[in-house]
């Protein structure tokens, strides 16, 4: 057997001792005679595995007491309807900030029960760059304003989101959650999809400041309602309970790895490694994301013409390299650098980048 070191955009690379360690597991977890995934959600087992993973997230993310943590069913996109319903009144004005795809996929979702509007774009751009405080339209009676921190797609990420005043600042961190620390009271809310940087699919955490809990937002079934599922533990009905413990078994990898100041480090070690690869290449490689907004995470790159790039995207897959293909509607070459590839992998990539320019270019 041999792993491929994993480049996948999502769902993408877990650890190989998380792996492991759920295949030790599998078929009698803890002596209990069952695989975790065929006992109850509400048995003393599952409540503990639960907690624990509560516990866990919290401190990976220095959660404050003041924040509910959800754990959602369904990915990211769901969370982006719901966060409407729940959040604003009927019409309500709802700011986003567009950098990218996932941003207008947010906004999307939210507007057919509120009034969403567009604070900012980079799109006239080409989505290169992110669109400066200094331009952001923000609205007096907005509910909340959204950002996406990472576009997994577009490959630009904040450095810093910028504060707002107006309203609560609500941020898609799907593809760059615990990925470096980040100081959670500047946000309303936190989601992220888990299967990226956190875990599995299946699964996403929602981070939301209790107070705003309390807000009636609009009708909407219980199943929706982020209140009574904090209320009862984000176990209102049946849980993904595997996703949630491979999310468990992950958080706890990172935290004896170090926590988010290592993943930091490392993050910042293999998107420097490689932009300096394809910033050095003399133009056979091009990133054409603005500097100061590269993401650590996702990383697009364009060889000179898309039969070179389909030529990279076969001849890297049998050099044990997976997940490079860009996503279609960019085109191209995109690796991702989430917190379980190792800084190897991208030393490999690197390694055979130059290799492939040296055949062809
Ligand atoms: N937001 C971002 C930043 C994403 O990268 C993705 C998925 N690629 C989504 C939202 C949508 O996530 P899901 O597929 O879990 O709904």
């Amino acid at each position: 057997m041999s792993r491929a070191f994993n480049f996948s955009a999502g769902p993408a690379a877990l650890p190989e001792p998380v792996l492991r360690r759920a295949q030790e597991e599998l078929l009698d977890w803890h002596g209990t005679g069952a695989s975790i995934v065929e006992l109850s959600h509400r048995g003393a087992e599952f409540m503990q595995v639960a907690a624990q993973t509560e516990t866990d997230l919290r401190a990976l993310l220095s959660i404050p007491d003041d924040y509910a943590v959800l754990f959602t069913a369904g990915g990211a996109t769901t969370q982006q309807a719901l966060m409407a319903l729940n959040f604003a009144a009927p019409g309500q004005a709802v700011d986003f900030v567009v950098s990218g795809h996932w941003s207008k996929v947010a906004m999307k979702q939210a507007a057919p029960y509120v009034d969403a509007r567009i604070a900012a774009s980079s799109e006239a751009g080409g989505f290169r760059d992110l669109p400066p405080r200094a331009q952001w339209t923000l609205s007096p009676d907005a509910a909340y304003v959204h950002v996406t921190a990472n576009e997994t797609i577009h490959g630009v990420e904040f450095v810093d989101i910028p504060a707002v005043d107006n309203a609560p600042l609500f941020a898609d961190f799907s593809s760059s959650i615990a990925s470096e620390p980040v100081d959670v009271s500047k946000f309303g809310l936190i989601y992220a999809g888990a299967q990226k940087n956190l875990g599995p699919v299946g699964i996403g955490v929602l981070i939301v400041r209790r107070d705003l809990l309390e807000r009636a937002g609009q009708p909407r079934a219980n199943i929706f309602n982020y209140a009574s599922q904090a209320a009862s533990d984000s176990m209102l009905n049946t849980p993904p309970t595997w996703n949630w413990y491979l999310l468990g078994l992950n958080l706890r990898w990172m935290l004896d790895e170090g926590g988010v100041a290592e993943f930091a480090r490392r993050s910042e070690r293999k998107s420097r490694t490689l932009y300096a690869a394809i910033d050095g290449s003399g133009g056979f490689y091009r990133n054409e994301v603005a500097p100061a907004a590269r993401s650590r995470m996702n990383v697009p790159f364009f060889l000179p013409d898309a039969e070179l790039d389909a030529r990279f995207v076969a001849e890297s897959r049998a050099a044990g390299m997976i997940g490079l293909k860009g996503h279609k509607a960019v085109g191209g070459i995109r690796a991702s650098l989430y917190n379980a590839v190792p800084t190897e992998a991208v030393d490999v990539l690197v390694g055979f980048m130059r290799d492939f320019q040296n055949r062809h270019g």
